[in-house]
């Protein structure tokens, strides 16, 4: 069964450490991309029922109420399996999570990155823990109890306390989803820019070490594992049965169709990916088409889940040099024809893929 991906790319600021296509942009560049994003769905020929939607951004809790609904009113299989919505911290409303569960959304991942406000304004944003334990709660009490926090290790002026204080509120909320994200600074981000210029503005000379952000990961691993959250792929953590159904998809190599500026699709043998930018899209660009290369995507997606891959005999003799390398290293284990990461594989998984792509 397929996926939906809406691209939303539009944001109340833009994070310091952000480099998305996301942003702000003027209330009109707004109104037209929602009705370019109808038109699209509306011209999309149907090959599947979705089972899954997913509204990604950017921040699409931003999205009026009524756009919303049209949206996925273009979208057939309602009610879907798992529908999911982006909300930024500060943006859920109890009018809001009704919709949200009235439109057949069933899943909100909010985007916390941290609950020490030190850290949150660092990032440009603007809410508090007090706000996200609100709003779980409404959200409950909408009938949405499957929410994700995200959580990014490695933010500037984190350290090993606050980072247990973020992990204490991952605690007292229970959400049965959470993902924790390695900060990989990019240089155009103003973070970056920071880093390679100098300044203070964005705390780029507090901003954590590599060695130091994996150290948070491996603590978050363990707590998380203790609060019954198994961690089912590189960053993502849930209670049993509260995997991402949609995302399951991108790692197991199923289709979907993404709809928006930036938006990927994937029928099985084709990747085709929307003009990036937003002015792009509005121009009308259309998407841009390549094989896709499953024998090679097949290792370095589904490494990534903590279940490994099974393969098949000619692919261990192809790739038979670099599996036993890393094997040899301690990076990958193999066992009963499955090969998977081992922890400290998962660190290093970024090299790991790498001999896949090019072997
Ligand atoms: S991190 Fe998320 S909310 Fe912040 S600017 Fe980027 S897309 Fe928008």
């Amino acid at each position: 069964m397929a996926g939906v991906y809406i691209a939303y790319p539009f944001c109340a600021q833009k994070c310091t450490y952000c480099n998305f296509v996301s942003g702000v942009f003027p209330r009109d560049a707004e109104r037209r991309y929602v009705a370019a994003l109808a038109a699209e769905l509306r011209a999309h020929t149907w090959p599947w029922r979705p089972e899954t939607v997913y509204l990604g951004g950017g921040t699409p809790s931003m999205l009026g109420c009524g756009d919303l609904r049209e949206l996925l009113s273009l979208i057939p299989g309602h009610p879907w399996k798992e529908a999911t919505i982006e909300a930024a911290p500060g943006s859920v409303t109890p009018e809001r999570a009704l919709l949200w569960a009235e439109c057949g959304i069933n899943r909100v991942s909010l985007g916390v990155q941290s609950f020490v406000e030190r850290e949150i304004r660092r990032t440009g944003r603007k809410h508090t823990a007090p706000i996200v334990e609100q709003e779980v709660a409404i959200l409950r009490r909408a009938g949405i109890g499957n929410v994700n926090i995200d959580l990014i290790a490695g933010l500037a002026g984190q350290t090993e306390a606050s980072w247990r204080e973020s992990l204490d509120w991952i605690e007292r909320l229970a959400p049965p989803h959470v993902s924790v994200y390695m900060l990989e600074v990019d240089e155009d981000s103003r973070l970056g820019k920071e880093m390679l210029l100098g300044g203070v503005r964005y705390g780029a000379a507090e901003t954590p070490d590599e060695e130091q952000t994996a150290a948070f990961y491996e603590m978050a691993v363990e707590r998380l594992a203790a609060l019954g959250l198994r961690r089912y792929e590189i960053s993502n953590f849930a209670q049993p049965g509260y995997e991402s159904l949609h995302n399951l998809k991108y790692w197991r190599l199923e289709p979907y169709a993404g709809f928006g500026a930036d938006a990927h699709s994937f029928d099985g043998q084709t990747r085709s990916q929307n003009p990036e930018s937003v002015a792009g899209y509005l121009a009308g660009g259309r998407a841009q088409s390549v094989p896709a290369r499953v024998d090679e995507e097949r290792f370095f997606v589904g490494l990534r889940l903590m279940d490994g891959v099974r393969l098949e005999p000619d692919e261990w003799r192809r790739f038979e040099a670099p599996i036993q390398r890393f094997l040899d290293e301690g990076l990958l284990e193999a066992e009963d024809g499955v090969l998977r990461l081992t922890g400290r594989g998962v660190l290093l998984s970024n090299e790991v893929f790498q001999e896949f792509i090019t072997t």
